[in-house]
């Protein structure tokens, strides 16, 4: 298989916390000619992976190649690519800040192109964008086949921007009202997202609308720990803490996800963050021996 980066318009721009968080939509075009072939575009990626851009690095001045979690899905937007970025501020932060700089407003107000990857199938004489997991592994959060997840109890933990992966698992999920019939309740699915304060919700609006929709199916808990108003009704502060969370084996608190969520060894657990929010919460529901029904998780 050949690959490919082909511009796509940067065709949506929302900035959710300046300076530190922002939701980028880009469209791809429907076909794209490579040595005088013209191929088109097919959209099939899952709900779950990341698709490959070429943003530009503004501490290297070069186009670098990053992974993007989608938020939309194909089955309801076909190509059509939401993402969301939060800037890393990281000593060798490179493109994260480029996303947030007046560089992306200028490159969307004269309707710019970010490339993005794509793969030639072949065998069906098309184009479809390259996906970060073609397997669902315990590293990675593609959605289980549609055969797997309709029974299935889920617990989303989402870090910041780590809500990309199921804000597409939620949102193919409600094409599919949870996977409920005649016969079968469908799955559930508990998602608790945590943000530093209000302005870094992400899609808070439509998640609490689903919730009014879904009510035997879904769950949301927004989790503020910098910042909240005085009538917050959700849990405010971590929902881990450790006293030294950068020594391993410092033991880790994790009775304010317990508060939330009593019976996490009846989940699915799925997460998404960084990689010491990971090792702290494997650490925490060890210590706590807790066991869920199994585990996943995906960490930038
Ligand atoms: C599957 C996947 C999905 C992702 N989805 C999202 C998403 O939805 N939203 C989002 O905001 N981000 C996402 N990311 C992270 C994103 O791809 C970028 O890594 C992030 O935005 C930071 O980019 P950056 O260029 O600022 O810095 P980095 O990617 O952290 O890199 C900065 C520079 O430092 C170098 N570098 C980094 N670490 C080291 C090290 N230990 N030693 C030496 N050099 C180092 C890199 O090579 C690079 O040159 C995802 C990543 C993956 C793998």
């Amino acid at each position: 298989m050949k690959e490919f980066f082909v511009p796509t318009l940067l065709s949506g721009l929302y900035t959710l916390d300046p300076g530190e968080i922002r939701e980028i939509q880009l469209t791809l075009p429907s076909e794209y000619t490579v040595e005088g072939k013209t191929y088109s575009i097919r959209d099939t990626m899952r709900p779950g992976t990341a698709f490959l851009g070429k943003p530009w690095g503004l501490r290297t001045e070069k186009f670098r190649r990053r992974m993007y979690t989608r938020s939309n899905c194909s089955a309801s937007e076909p190509g059509v690519l939401t993402t969301i970025i939060n800037d890393t501020h990281r000593e060798k932060a490179d493109t994260s800040p480029w996303w947030l700089s007046h560089h992306v407003e200028a490159l969307y107000a004269r309707s710019g192109t970010v490339d993005v990857r794509l793969t030639l199938n072949d065998k069906r004489s098309e184009l479809v964008v390259y996906e970060s997991a073609s397997h669902v592994y315990e590293n990675n959060l593609r959605l289980e086949p549609d055969a797997e997840w309709a029974n299935k109890q889920f617990l989303g933990l989402a870090f910041s921007t780590g809500i990309t992966p199921f804000l597409a698992h939620l949102r193919y999920m409600k094409l599919w009202q949870f996977g409920r019939t005649a016969t079968c309740c469908g799955a559930t699915y508990v998602l608790i997202v945590s943000v530093r304060n209000p302005k870094q919700l992400m899609a808070h609006e439509e998640l609490l609308e689903l919730e009014t929709l879904f009510p035997e199916n879904f769950k949301y808990h927004p989790v503020l720990t910098r910042e909240w108003p005085d009538d917050w009704l959700y849990t405010t502060g971590r929902i881990m803490h450790s006293r030294n969370p950068q020594n391993p084996e410092e033991s880790v608190n994790i009775s304010p996800l317990l508060r939330i969520v009593p019976d996490c060894q009846h989940y699915h657990v799925r997460m998404c963050g960084n990689r010491n929010a990971r090792d702290q919460l494997l650490k925490g529901l060890e210590e706590h021996g807790t066991q869920p029904l199994s585990f996943r998780a995906e960490v930038w």
